[in-house]
């Protein structure tokens, strides 16, 4: 901790990571912080350009660990690097991500919440029509950025 973020965070890490039987540890928790950090989703390049004590192969292990117990999110795009950002569950945030079809670039996004609750009303018509169970939605809009146009 130290860096001034809410100790709930890393509370919360911690409990999903024992859940997973996964210690948090030392290199984990600077992977926390430098995605709770980051002002949007980063790739692993962008994560170890922030912090010179992450190295390469424990990286991707930890960003393995932590997405499997569910912390971290990894959003697949057009290029082969990835982003990665800290889970909707974790921060409690509720975002979409519009993505580049071009060079991959990540942004996050909200919609207001009328149109967030209507959009949970059709999918769950739709979940339940196929005789699934709603539980949340992941929407990504898949375009081209600015710079790609
Ligand atoms: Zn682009
Ligand atoms: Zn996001
Ligand atoms: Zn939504």
């Amino acid at each position: 901790m130290g860096t001034g973020d809410a100790p709930e965070l890393n509370d919360l890490v911690a409990a999903r990571l024992d859940a997973h039987d996964h210690r948090y540890t030392r290199g984990r928790r600077a992977l926390v912080e430098a995605l709770a950090q980051s002002a949007g989703p980063v790739t692993i390049s962008e994560i170890l350009s922030r912090d010179s004590s992450l190295s390469m192969s424990s990286t991707y292990r930890n960003l393995a660990v932590l997405e499997d117990a569910g912390i971290v999110h990894r959003i697949v795009t057009s290029d082969e690097h990835a982003r990665y950002e800290l889970d909707d569950a974790v921060t409690e945030w509720h975002h979409h991500h519009l993505v580049c079809a071009g060079c991959g670039t990540v942004l996050d996004f909200t919609i207001p919440d009328d149109l967030e609750a209507s959009l949970n009303r059709v999918l769950r018509r739709v979940a339940r029509a196929n005789g699934f169970t709603s539980e949340h939605h992941r929407l990504d809009l898949i375009g081209r950025c600015q710079a790609c146009g």
